[in-house]
Formats: structure tokens, C-alpha cells, sequence
């Protein structure tokens, strides 16, 4: 074993201590915390307090707020019992001793190290860095809105539909801009999706979702006294479209599917299939992925396999979380002339001086270009349905 290979070995031992740990008090702060609001809910406090005490100060949002927050805490609990549960029945009987135990250990670490490494890491970093970068800078970017809406029912569909903008704006650029992809690439690294996959993140990256949310909603006049609801919401419904398969087979939620996303969609999104590469940008409406061509639904025939396309082990937390920074400094540094190394940061993920092939989106078009039905999608047929009813009513006209 020569010294690199020394180094990682003792590196992941390292890393698996803090995941047992991490895990282990994460678990244990989840289950106290929820058991005990359970408790106080029985005497009227906890959470039955949080969605009606709201209730008699008319600040009905923050009763949406807390009952957004209770129902994606009992789903991720149970998401991982569940799976917990599920794995010991499978290993009971198939291995014994300290080999069951390595598997079960190797499983568990498949599904969920990426996700309390990472939280942990968002837990250790001063929080408060965002909160004033949010708060500080709300009121100057304020002045340069036209605007400001008010609170009444449709001012929400106004404000959730620049909200979700803004939301494509930062989610798009975070897959056709390199540096941005350092920042995103830890949320789909994991080879299979379940709800604390929401929590897998680089820390940097909450700093420019933010930044992106805040100038473009605010510009458009979104009111800041709906933020907090919004979030809740987004955060929510994130929380539950990365819901496993093992916990929701088909995640198409049936006629929703035409009006929301589904897990289904986010599944596509996360997939590193040709077919499914930069689609599927929107978190909660597909209104805009709609307008901007980039819907995919799923199709039966390609079945979802997540993960990025280079060579990577979820298991080594390192790699996962700084493996695309390391990338982009390498290429950098090799590249040739100041203009390439500039380029390296900022074209998209792939990209080389020498050749743009191997882009998401040119390995997408590539495999249209021989597989054309796949990627009609509904706007494609909508367009085409005018289309041709507009040729009806031209001949129509001319009496044909
Ligand atoms: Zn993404
Ligand atoms: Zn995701």
C-alpha cells in the first residue's frame, strides 16, 4: 500500500467515525425532539400549539409554515425506520456474525453518509451569515423594484410563480456553469435518492440560492413577508420529491403530475441517463421547465439511473463533497493561456477548449438525434397542435 493509498484508507476510517457519530446524534435529536413535541401536543402545546395558536392572530401562513414542517419531519423519520427496518429483515438469514453487520453498515452508508455529513457540516457553519446576507440586503434591492404586492389570495400565485422563476434562474445555472456545478454536483452524487438527500449540499451553495431568489423575487415585487411561507413551502415539497422508491414505488402522483412535481420528475432530474440530463430544473411548479423546454417525464423505457457521470463511490464523502472543485483546479491550472482558464470556470461542466461533446446538453441532443420520439414532450405536442389547427382554419378561410 503506497502512502496515498495509506492516506485515504485512514481518511475514511475518519470519516466513517464522524458518520456513526453524526448519525447517531442527529437520530437521537430528531426522535427526542419529535417525541417531546408529540408530549407537549397532548397538553395543547408542541405541535398542536404551533398550528392553532397562529389560528387566533390571524397569521394563518405561519400555521401552513408549522404544519409543512411537522409533515416533512414524520415523512423523513419514517423514511429512514422504515428503511432501517426493511434492511434487517432482508440480511436476516443471509450472512452472520461481523459480515452481516459490515453489510448492513455498507448499505446504511450508501443511503444516508452524504446526507448527515453534509448537514453536519451545514450545522457547524455559522448560520447567521446568511440570515443578515438575507435580511441586510432585502431593503436596498427593494428600492430598485417597480413594486411590491400585496398579501391578499392571488398576490401568492403572482409571488410563487417569480419565486419558482428564480428557483429555475439558480437551478439551471448551477448545471451550465462549472463553478456553480462544484456547489450542486454533492446534491446529485448520490447513487439513490432518499428524502435527506434534500440536505445534501455544498455549504457555499445556500449562499448563492439565496442571493438569486431574493434580487430576482424582490425586483419582481414579491412581498417579503411571504418568503418565510414560500421557503417552508419549497423546502417541504423538496423534502418529499426525493422520496426513495423503496418508499413510493411509482412517484408520479397521477393527474398531479400535469401540475406539480412529482417525485417522479425529480427522479428524472437526478438521473444521469442521456435522455434525462439538465431537465427538470423546477422545484415545485413546472410551469417554467414547461416554457423553457427542459420538462422531461419519465418514460417506461429508460429506466432512472441516478448519480453523476464520472467514476464515484458515494461512500468516499471527500470525494463526493470537493471531488468537482479538485476537477475544475486541475483543469484550470493545466490550461493554456489566461482566456481557456477563465473559460474553464465558467462554460459548462464537460466543456474543453478542444471539444464541447461531452456537455450535458450535447450528450442529450446526441441521443435524440437517434432516439427523436423520446424527447417530444408536452409542450412539443401543444405546439403542434396549434400549429396544425391554425393550418386548419387558413385553408378554412380560403374556402379549400
Ligand atoms: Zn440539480
Ligand atoms: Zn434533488
Amino acid at each position: 500500500m503506497n502512502s496515498t493509498e495509506k492516506l485515504n484508507k485512514n481518511l475514511r476510517i475518519i470519516e466513517n467515525v464522524i458518520f456513526v457519530l453524526a448519525f447517531g446524534y442527529i437520530m437521537y435529536h430528531l426522535v427526542t425532539s419529535y417525541g417531546s413535541y408529540v408530549h407537549d401536543s397532548i397538553k395543547g402545546k408542541g405541535y398542536i400549539g404551533a398550528i392553532v395558536d397562529p389560528i387566533f392572530t390571524h397569521e394563518y401562513y405561519i400555521s401552513v409554515v408549522s404544519i409543512l414542517i411537522i409533515l416533512s419531519a414524520t415523512c423523513v423519520l419514517w423514511e429512514i425506520l422504515f428503511f432501517i427496518i426493511q434492511l434487517l429483515k432482508e440480511e436476516r438469514g443471509n450472512t452472520q456474525g461481523y459480515d452481516k453487520y459490515k453489510i448492513i453498515f455498507k448499505k446504511v452508508s450508501v443511503n444516508y453518509k452524504p446526507s448527515f455529513l453534509a448537514l453536519l457540516i451545514h450545522q457547524l457553519l455559522p448560520k447567521l451569515i446568511l440570515i443578515n446576507m438575507f435580511w441586510i440586503w432585502l431593503p436596498h434591492i427593494q428600492k430598485f423594484g417597480l413594486f411590491t404586492i400585496n398579501l391578499k389570495w392571488y398576490s401568492w400565485i403572482y409571488a410563487y410563480l417569480c419565486w419558482e422563476f428564480s428557483t429555475w434562474v439558480f437551478h439551471f445555472s448551477s448545471h451550465r456553469i462549472r463553478f456553480l456545478w462544484c456547489l450542486h454536483s454533492p446534491h446529485h452524487a448520490p447513487a439513490e435518492l432518499n428524502m435527506t438527500v434534500n440536505w445534501v449540499h455544498f455549504f457555499a451553495e445556500s449562499y448563492y440560492s439565496t442571493l438569486i431568489h431574493l434580487v430576482i423575487s424582490t425586483l419582481l415585487g414579491v412581498n417579503p413577508l411571504m418568503f418565510l411561507a414560500i421557503m417552508s413551502i419549497d423546502s417541504a415539497w423538496g423534502v418529499f420529491t426525493h422520496v426513495s422508491e423503496r418508499a413510493l414505488k411509482n412517484g408520479q402522483l397521477g393527474i398531479l403530475r400535469y401540475l406539480i412535481i412529482t417525485p417522479s420528475h425529480h427522479r428524472v432530474h437526478h438521473a444521469k441517463n442521456p435522455l434525462y440530463l439538465d431537465t427538470n430544473f423546477a422545484f415545485v411548479l413546472p410551469i417554467w421547465d414547461w416554457m423553457f423546454g427542459t420538462l422531461q417525464p419519465i418514460k417506461e423505457e429508460v429506466k432512472v439511473n441516478y448519480g453523476i457521470s464520472r467514476e464515484l463511490d458515494v461512500t468516499n464523502f471527500s470525494d463526493l463533497y470537493f471531488g468537482e472543485i479538485l476537477l475544475l483546479y486541475r483543469d484550470v491550472k493545466n490550461a493554456a493561456g489566461i482566456k481557456n482558464k477563465l473559460l474553464y470556470i465558467v462554460m459548462a461542466p464537460g466543456w474543453t477548449p478542444t471539444c464541447s461533446a461531452k456537455t450535458a446538453s450535447a450528450v442529450r441532443q446526441d441521443f435524440l438525434k437517434t432516439n427523436p420520439a423520446l424527447g417530444v414532450t408536452s409542450k412539443d405536442r401543444f405546439l403542434a397542435a396549434i400549429k396544425s389547427s391554425f393550418k386548419i382554419d387558413k385553408l378554412k378561410v380560403k374556402g379549400v
